[in-house]
């Protein structure tokens, strides 16, 4: 008689059991937030030095023929100039035209570490700047210009804080190597034949850092605290084709639907049907972690990663930007290719898309899947793997003591959690040696500063470059 009672009190049994959850899952017992702590470290010295290296415009192209060889040169015999101690201490190998090593000899070579950059720069022109893009000013509390984001400014703190501890005759524990290739943004072989030298050589790398993640205000929606996101793992990129075949003819006797049309659908599919869900270990970790700290009512929702995950796909997958891109394997079309005539019924029309895969899954996966889900005969599928996903590196481990103890030396205030960093970095050859391949830009940067990257009016703060050699100085005593 009362069998309806059954449901009520399992749904009921369930919202409890959710509440439940949320409530036990709360930051750990004694945790205060820490103030910002002030850094000692002069700004300018830094500053004019970065200010000359974005003066040199060593940008990377594809194409060899449009690149401006004598400025790779000139950055190279640059550094020598401008940090002498290093130049004087360290034994610098060029590795090919672009790649620079400097190896600096410490106490033991047991745990070397590889601290690495890049000084290759995306192009820029004037317009839309406000300070020439190549002009390394120093104006406004900033230092401006192409790469003062990505990445110069982590080569320049890395030297600068070298510089300065061999002066004091500081030698490391471990042997440092300081890798800073030319052709990252053009995914050239710089990196990977840089590691080969280091193979060569027998180096084992125990510690590597690259950019990637920095200290973020907005880590996690609902999220109050600021948070040091450290990139342990990064996804992998494809490129996808989809191609529609038909019969070519005249546009004035058209079939129902062209190559173009067909191949519409098939966008759209693809759109409409995103990746699955899925937490990968950083990702979950830094769920768990950072979201012990949010408000109301997202705490809830971190607390119940599992049961409300159906809930959390479909809200993602709906947002799209940087937390769906956390999430799931991510397919943005961006290249379209269809008749050379408007008069002309193509018989292909392809659109391509840029596909950044998640750990765990692979180009050969995600083309099955883009096969299952465009079953028509008419329709090609073609994939391009040009980077599978690096596995995450560990953080259970020394090595990831030491970079968290550096990170909380200077942002004391963040909470300091592992997640996966969306783009590619040089440092995805080295997961192959290593498990402690960690990506941090050592900056404390809002969406908008982020947005400057690639964008106009790039530029760094003079408080921001002298926080990251503090980062820098403390993070290689450590090593
Ligand atoms: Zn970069």
């Amino acid at each position: 008689m009362l069998l309806w009672l059954v449901p009520l009190l399992a749904v009921l049994g369930f919202a409890g059991w959710l509440v439940y959850r949320a409530v036990r899952f709360r930051p750990p017992a004694g945790f205060r937030q820490a103030g910002p702590r002030p850094v000692t470290v002069p700004e300018m010295p830094i500053a004019v030095k970065l200010g000359e290296l974005l003066q040199i415009a060593t940008v990377a192209y594809r194409d060899p023929a449009l690149e401006d060889a004598a400025a790779f040169a000139n950055f190279q015999e640059r550094l020598q100039a401008l940090y002498p101690h290093v130049a004087a201490q360290c034994a610098r190998v060029l590795v090919g035209d672009k790649g620079i090593i400097y190896r600096w000899a410490g106490h033991s070579d047991e745990a070397p570490a590889v601290l690495m950059s890049h000084y290759d720069v995306v192009p820029a022109q004037a317009e839309g700047w406000t300070k020439p893009p190549f002009s390394g000013e120093i104006a406004e509390g900033y230092v401006w210009g192409r790469g003062a984001l990505d990445t110069k400014c982590t080569l320049a703190a890395a030297m600068e804080a070298a510089d300065g501890l061999i002066a004091q005759g500081f030698v490391p524990v471990n042997d440092i190597y300081l890798c800073f290739s030319g052709d990252e943004e053009i995914m050239g072989p710089t990196a990977e034949a840089m590691l080969s030298a280091l193979q060569e050589w027998g180096v084992q790398p125990a510690f590597v850092l690259d950019e990637g993640g920095g200290v973020v205000p907005d880590a996690l929606p609902g999220l109050t605290v600021p948070c040091a996101l450290i990139g342990t793992g990064e996804k992998g990129l494809a490129e996808l084709t989809v191609t529609a075949t038909a019969n070519p003819g005249h546009a004035a006797m058209p079939p129902r639907h062209t190559a173009v049309g067909r191949l519409a659908w098939a966008v759209r599919r693809l759109e409409r049907w995103p990746w699955p869900l899925r937490y990968t270990p950083p990702v979950r970790q830094l769920m768990e972690d950072a979201g012990r700290h949010a408000r109301l009512p997202w705490r809830p929702v971190y607390a119940n990663l599992g049961p409300l995950r159906p809930l959390i796909s479909l809200w993602a997958g709906l947002r799209g930007g940087e937390i769906n891109a956390l999430l799931r394997t991510t397919c943005a079309f961006t290249s379209l290719a269809g008749s050379p005539a408007v008069n002309v019924l193509p018989d292909r029309a392809s659109a391509t898309a840029s596909v950044r895969i998640l750990p765990g899954e692979n180009s050969k996966s995600v083309r099955r899947r883009a096969e299952r889900l465009l079953k028509r005969k008419d329709l090609e599928i073609a994939i391009r793997a040009i980077s599978e996903p690096s596995p995450p590196s560990l953080t259970g481990d020394g090595a990831w003591q030491v970079l968290t103890e550096a990170v909380a030396q200077v942002w004391p205030e963040a909470l300091i959690a592992p997640y996966l960093f969306p783009a590619c970095t040089d440092s995805r050859h080295y997961a192959r040696v290593s498990q402690h391949v960690y990506r941090f830009s050592a900056l404390a940067w809002t969406r908008q500063e982020r947005a400057l990257m690639h964008g106009h009016d790039e530029r760094i703060s003079l408080k921001a470059l002298a926080r990251m050699q503090a980062f820098y100085e403390i993070l290689i005593s450590k090593l």
